[in-house]
């Protein structure tokens, strides 16, 4: 059987601010993303479907405190060939 993802308690929306009541998933599970702390992003509903309908990195364009989310768990936005993935370091 497989773990079900915790949900967020007391944790903020690292979008914007308000509190969070799911988590989006960093490194999707397809592509072998864990349930790490580093790969859960705190979310609502709201941010969440804002993340999946633009992609993470055009969101974090506008979003400084997803941009500090991102970094303080390890992961840089890299320009390769001139597009713009994100990346662990
Ligand atoms: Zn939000
Ligand atoms: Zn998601």
């Amino acid at each position: 059987m497989r773990k079900k993802t915790p949900k967020p308690v007391n944790s903020v929306c690292a979008v914007c601010f308000g509190p969070a009541t799911e988590y989006h998933h960093v490194k999707t599970r397809k592509s072998g993303g864990t349930d790490d702390e580093w790969n859960l992003l705190p979310v609502n509903r709201k941010c969440h479907i804002l993340i999946h309908a633009k992609g993470i990195i055009t969101v974090s364009d506008s979003r400084n405190y997803l941009l500090q989310w991102l970094q303080r768990n390890g992961w840089e936005i890299k320009k390769e060939f001139g597009i713009r993935k994100l990346r662990r370091i």
